[in-house]
């Protein structure tokens, strides 16, 4: 009985990883000054752009990155986490309603998000972990091209 995994409460809590994949992963789970997050802001400050919020309480959603004047917001997406439609990561095999359940949870806040931005005349890029590890280059000039665009 000693390797069945436990039951889950249903509270806001992560069941104990059970493998190094997962608990990679998991210790990912930091809202803020996530290494991709590190590496886009300095990203950005090298190619000069400023004047940017981080995690902006004024706009909804709070948004990883926001450019309040230009009304750009940008969310850094955890490929795991938020469910990154080009990794489609597996689901972890041992307490899977719960991740089914927490996942489903964090894309519809994802979508919400979006929304509420939206709503208020929001631009709102998503930039998903894989990307930013593929070709940051890429990304800044995306937010670049958007900014200089945006009026
Ligand atoms: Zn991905």
């Amino acid at each position: 009985m000693a390797s069945k995994p436990k039951p889950y409460s249903r509270d806001e809590r992560s069941p104990k990883p059970l493998n190094e994949r997962v608990s990679k992963y998991m210790r990912s789970n930091k809202s803020k000054n996530t290494k991709p997050e590190i590496l886009l802001r300095k990203a950005l400050w090298n190619a000069g752009i400023r004047g940017y919020r981080l995690h902006w309480k004024k706009a909804p959603g709070k948004p990883d990155i926001a450019f309040p004047g230009k009304r750009i917001a940008i969310f850094l997406n955890g490929c795991f986490w938020h469910r990154c439609p080009k990794c489609n990561l597996s689901l972890p095999k041992n307490n899977r309603s719960f991740w089914e359940e927490k996942f489903s949870r964090n894309v519809e806040r994802d979508q919400e998000k979006i929304t509420a931005l939206e709503n208020e005349n929001w631009t709102v890029i998503t930039i998903w972990e894989c990307e930013l590890k593929e070709d940051i280059r890429t990304q800044v000039d995306r937010i670049r091209n958007l900014l200089a665009t945006s009026t």
